[in-house]
């Protein structure tokens, strides 16, 4: 049974400062503490996954979910918009952040490290990058070689989460589970989570690799998951990485 390692958005613009690097123009709180631990999920002579793939939130200039673009409305309070395909939403709206060709829209750079050692298995998903259409989930994104990144190919239009290119590729590669990580808990992996689900795959979301935007619906999105028939491990601070080797070897 192969399983994927999704590590979403664990980017410049998501992380406080640290060292060198400054804060993230949407820095998530507490961001900094997850990347020790998805390093060391990356280290090979601990763990064996079939694919990796590392997520970019993707955005070009005014993006629809910038509060730039909708004065004078306020970063971190909440719009109806109309996107790209028709839909109508409530829209989160956010500084502007992961804007193409930036500083922040790169992957955190000792992450990007440990990235290297799986190249032969590493894919590079970004989404939301038209102008008029948001996406939080992995499953929503184009997926890309982390070698030779390319850029995003015309709007395809909405699709249905069987046919994505993400569901598609680990269908390919005969990929049954999917361990999400990254950030944040209360969007982006939640919408991840859920679609990994949705789209059939045994689904384990790692508590100790994840924070949220908003710390207080943590716990609402991990009961969501389990009810929906996910899998959340490490939520109680135990030991939690011999759970995920025994369910991966289930
Ligand atoms: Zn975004």
């Amino acid at each position: 049974m192969k399983t994927a390692l999704v590590i979403v958005d664990v980017q410049n613009d998501f992380l406080p400062a640290q060292n060198d690097r400054k804060d993230g123009a949407l820095a998530v709180p507490e961001g900094n503490d997850i990347l020790p631990i998805i390093i060391d999920l990356l280290d090979r002579t601990k763990w064996d996954w079939d694919v990796v793939i590392a997520t970019q939130d993707y955005h070009p200039p005014r993006h629809i979910s910038f509060a730039s673009r909708h004065p004078p409305h306020q970063p971190f309070t909440e719009l109806e918009v109309t996107d790209g395909h028709g839909k109508t939403y409530q829209q989160t709206l956010w500084p502007d952040h992961c804007v193409q060709g930036s500083e922040g829209v790169e992957i955190e750079q000792n992450l990007k490290q440990s990235l290297d050692g799986w190249k032969d298995r590493l894919m590079i998903a970004r989404k939301a990058c038209y102008p008029d259409v948001e996406a939080y989930s992995a499953f929503e994104g184009y997926l890309t070689e982390a070698a030779a990144p390319q850029d995003p190919l015309p709007d395809p239009g909405a699709r249905v989460l069987a046919d994505s290119d993400f569901t598609k590729y680990l269908r390919q590669q005969g990929v049954e589970k999917v361990v999400v990580t990254g950030l944040a808990a209360d969007f982006c992996i939640d919408s991840t989570a859920k679609d990994s689900i949705s789209a059939g795959f045994d689904t384990v979301l790692v508590a100790p690799t994840t924070r949220a935007v908003f710390a207080d619906r943590v716990e609402g999105v991990f009961d969501e998951l389990v009810k929906r028939g996910g899998t959340v491990l490490g939520r109680a601070g135990t030991e939690w990485q011999g759970d995920v080797q025994r369910w991966m070897a289930k």
